[in-house]
């Protein structure tokens, strides 16, 4: 963590004592002794977490050591046996026989005597640090609530370990009352995640809502619009933070205030991240202030937290999962899905097989690579994807009409298709003759655009007395695309402050009572192109 001392912020690592064979967090540099035993300690890593006994096996069963008397723990990558290195290879992970691993990891189950042992030295040699972390966040989430309604407080929980700390520290930190949360169930978790969330609903204090997107399925929405890869995970929105959306909207009226578990050790995105974000352009939900009590805090801490206080947790990580999320995740490391192989067997080989299919689809040679080395993670946008077409927009200059655009359609106008310029005014009816719509500037009620439709398929949109005729006509096509691309991932809902937009498969609708004409969901700086499927459909010459 990075504790406040003198107005400064330091960052904590993990010392290691060979005497006591536990890790003791400190601030790195300083020469430091272990609290118990007094020997001087040794820098470990920075980040560490506990090897449960189960994962210990496993280790035993893929390096042929035996680790009965030695101590295990985990820095990012690399073992640590009695404090020495022991690094696994991501090629030994890939070639592993998972079929042998999951055979002898599930019969023989291993003692926990030494596990607890050592891990009562390790919460005591670091109980003070323990205590001001604890303090200090309870403290921030008190000060949070302070401000807020406690009726639009939350906490987003996901079955990860993060969330779980965070859950507790709420409650803790507002005894009198029934803490909200809503679980994100983007149906892609694995079984001890959903066990996990049913055991918390028996907990009194808390009040569990879960959010899904029962609107569309992962696996064909994957056929359609191909796999997520790392730069393009079209499924958060759609089955993430989209659901979470609907489920507060819900839920609460007006803004919320929701504690969640995000840290900054967790990636480089995470390390700029700020522990309380509200702006539009920062949150992923606009209507909500987000607050991160253990936004400092590494790996080891969490850990120390969750094993002192004796907390339920959720019990993928005892069998060597470094993070609990949806099985299909393009950024899923190898350890990752070795785990999921080995556990999660069944549902894991039936997306393996699909994205076979579709490194067919994509005349991909060695199948094999494609999937095992995770090559289908590195697609370029909508290669090798037929709905690729969709966010091409086609368009010419109207030769008879100034500032007139004549843009081609890939479905036939229907009345959601005006609806969509709802943003830019009202509307109103025009020419009869030639079933035109126009756009009445809601400040002066002058018409300001005319939609004129040409044939099924084809429209002419004319901007009349725009100060800035072209940057009106870049934001009117950014609804054309979402007409023609829309996938309903979800992100303009969750976009609209002021909920008036509703993604729903085949539409794609906008309340003219409840919108304010904010412009946000035609703004570059929030939906680049008007449409996120732009960013995962478009496709480039050189692309693989
Ligand atoms: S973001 Fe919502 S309120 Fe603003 S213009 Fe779009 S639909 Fe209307
Ligand atoms: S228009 Fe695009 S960004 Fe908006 S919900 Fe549909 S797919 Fe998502
Ligand atoms: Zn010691």
């Amino acid at each position: 963590m990075w504790i406040k001392e003198e107005n400064r912020e330091v960052k904590t690592v993990a010392y290691w004592c060979s005497h006591c064979k536990i890790p003791v967090i400190r601030e790195k540099s300083k020469q430091e002794f272990c609290p118990i035993c007094n020997h001087k300690m040794k820098f470990l890593s920075n980040t560490l977490r506990p090897v449960f006994p189960a994962e210990e096996k496993l280790v035993e069963l893929m390096t042929g050591l035996d680790l009965k008397d030695k101590i295990v723990w985990k820095g990012k990558s690399t073992y640590f046996v009695n404090g020495k290195s022991l690094r696994i290879t991501n090629k030994e992970k890939v070639d592993a026989d998972d079929a042998f691993l999951r055979k002898n990891l599930l019969k023989n189950a291993k003692n926990s005597e030494k596990f607890d042992k050592n891990m009562d030295f390790f919460i005591k040699a670091n109980k003070n640090h323990l205590n001001y972390i604890t303090q200090e966040a309870i403290e921030f989430i008190q000060e949070e609530s302070r401000k807020y309604d406690i009726k639009n407080t939350m906490v987003s929980f996901s079955g990860g370990k993060d969330s779980t700390v965070v859950s507790d520290l709420v409650c803790r930190a507002l005894p009198d009352k029934k803490i909200i949360h809503i679980f994100s169930d983007t149906t892609l978790e694995i079984d001890s995640t959903y066990q996990y969330v049913e055991r918390l609903k028996q907990n009194k204090q808390i009040e569990m809502h879960i959010a899904r997107n029962n609107d569309n399925n992962f696996f064909e929405m994957a056929k359609k619009i191909g796999p997520p890869t790392m730069a393009g995970r079209w499924c958060c929105y759609m089955f993430k933070t989209g659901a979470l959306n609907r489920k507060m909207n819900e839920i609460f009226d007006g803004r919320v205030l929701t504690f969640y578990g995000v840290r900054r050790s967790e990636s480089a995105t995470r390390a700029n991240y700020n522990r309380v974000e509200e702006k539009t352009e920062s949150v992923k939900i606009s209507n909500q202030r987000s607050s991160a009590p253990i936004l400092y805090w590494t790996d080891l801490e969490v850990w120390l937290y969750i094993l002192a206080n004796k907390i339920d947790f959720n019990e993928a990580y005892t069998k060597g999962y470094n993070r609990v999320g949806c099985y299909c995740c393009p950024n899923a490391s190898i350890s990752s899905e070795l785990m999921e192989r080995i556990y999660n067997h069944k549902k894991y080989s039936k997306w393996t097989k699909q994205l076979e299919e579709f490194g067919k689809q994509c005349n991909k040679s060695d199948l094999d690579d494609y999937v095992k080395n995770g090559r289908w993670k590195m697609r370029n946008g909508g290669v090798g994807v037929k709905a690729a077409q969709s966010v091409k927009l086609k368009s010419t200059a109207c030769t008879a009409e100034e500032h007139g655009k004549i843009y081609e359609l890939q479905k036939d106008i229907n009345k959601s298709f005006f609806n969509l310029f709802l943003p830019f005014g009202y509307l109103q009816e025009g020419r009869k003759e030639i079933n035109e719509m126009l756009v009445l500037q809601p400040a002066t009620m002058i018409p300001i655009i005319s939609i004129q439709p040409l044939s099924e398929r084809k429209v002419k949109i004319v901007t009349i007395n725009a100060q800035n005729p072209r940057s009106l006509h870049s934001r009117l096509a950014y609804q054309i695309v979402k007409y023609n691309a829309c996938n309903q991932c979800l992100k303009c809902e969750s976009l609209c402050r002021f909920g008036a937009i509703t993604c729903k498969p085949d539409k794609y609708e906008i309340d003219d009572k409840k919108c304010k004409r904010c412009q946000a969901c035609v703004n570059p700086k929030y939906l680049a192109g008007g449409c996120l499927m732009c960013r995962y459909l478009r496709t480039k010459k050189d692309a693989q």
